[in-house]
């Protein structure tokens, strides 16, 4: 029988052997018990300061979601009815909304143009002088921009703008370590000047649960409050996190492999009727299928029942294809050859 390639996301991952053992074999204790300001799991502890020392940062903070690890930073830089500026498709503000609800937490989304990810500087610095702004969000990799990334002087001219006016920039990391193995720079480097920051670990990197927050020990100090107040205290959570010491230490290394594959993914299916890929877009581990006719949703069901290859519904006009740890370069050949196959005979 045929086997199913899923390349719908790589929350899709599992985690290592060498993860479960280490779950296993963590030290651990009550993080939600604070002594000074770190918990008393001493593998949280452990992990936490490693993870902010890689990222150049004072203190880091596990959290058990990208989506509460954004929503915790944020809040701490904005208060309900301030004004945050962010991107009409960014994960915060298309995917997550908790922030912007106004029955929930209440900020209020500034929005500013882009191009894939990257500011209209011009926009950005008329919203800072107009408005009274309290964070500046960004996005890297840019999820609904086909992963795209955005360069250490891009995120350097948002920065520098938003010092200047004495606003703090959060970024949205979920993939970070993708964007950084693209550019090929150090993590710390390309988040340097970032007032916050948050990455997964739960996605490219393997680990089964989870994401890190980062930011100076006063910012850490404030988010753990607000994590506890949004559930997201979770006791003996050196478990998890042992995990994501190896997704963070070992995994991350890897990383660039899945951008290669996803090239690869890209390149094979050039020219296929029926579907368009912007091969000069695809810079780490997101293809970004663009449907002309509009029926993405068409496409994902029959593309799956008949060829045995999932993907993910974006838009009516465009599918999502992810490649991960787990996903080698011949399921990759195999998967351009089913999708040419199903193409041709779906729109001939
Ligand atoms: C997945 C993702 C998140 C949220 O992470 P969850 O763990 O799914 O809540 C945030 N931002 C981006 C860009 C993402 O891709």
């Amino acid at each position: 029988m045929q086997y199913m390639i899923d390349l719908r996301s790589d929350t899709l991952t599992l985690p290592t052997a060498e993860m479960l053992q280490a779950m296993l074999e963590a030290k651990l204790g009550d993080d939600g018990r604070t002594r000074g300001h770190k918990g008393e799991d001493p593998t949280a502890v452990e992990v936490e300061e490693m993870v902010a020392g890689l990222l150049g940062m004072e203190d880091a903070l596990f959290v058990p979601s990208g989506t509460m690890g954004n929503t915790v930073c944020v809040a701490a830089l904005a208060k309900r009815g301030e004004k945050v500026i962010t991107t009409a498709n960014s994960h915060i503000y298309k995917a997550e909304r908790a922030l912007f609800d106004e029955d929930l937490l209440g900020r209020q989304a500034v929005l500013i143009p882009h191009e894939k990810g990257v500011y209209d500087l011009k926009a950005l610095r008329q919203a800072l002088k107009q408005q009274d702004i309290s964070v500046v969000c960004t996005e890297n990799t840019y999820n609904f921009e086909g992963g795209a990334v955005i360069s250490r002087e891009q995120t350097q001219a948002v920065t520098e703008l938003c010092k200047s006016y004495q606003v703090p920039v959060h970024l949205d990391g979920a993939r970070i370590f993708h964007a950084a193995s693209a550019l090929g720079l150090p993590v710390a480097e390309l988040i340097q000047g970032v007032c916050s920051i948050m990455f997964c670990v739960s996605k490219g990197l393997c680990a089964p649960i989870g994401s890190f927050i980062a930011g100076d020990c006063g910012f850490i100090k404030k988010a753990r409050e607000t994590r506890k107040a949004l559930g997201g205290q979770l006791r003996q959570v050196g478990m998890l996190e042992a995990a994501g010491k190896i997704a963070v230490e070992q995994m991350s290394k890897r990383v660039g492999e899945d951008n290669a594959l996803a090239f690869k993914l890209a390149q094979g299916l050039q020219n296929t009727p029926g579907i368009n890929v912007d091969l000069d877009g695809v810079k780490t581990n997101i293809v970004k299928l663009d449907i002309p006719t509009g029926n993405a949703g068409d496409f994902i069901r029959d593309l799956e029942i008949q060829q045995l290859v999932r993907t993910h519904y974006t838009t009516d006009q465009s599918v999502r294809l992810v490649t991960y740890y787990g996903i080698s370069e011949s399921d990759v050949e195999e998967a351009v050859k089913r999708i040419r196959v199903f193409c041709q005979s779906y729109y001939q």
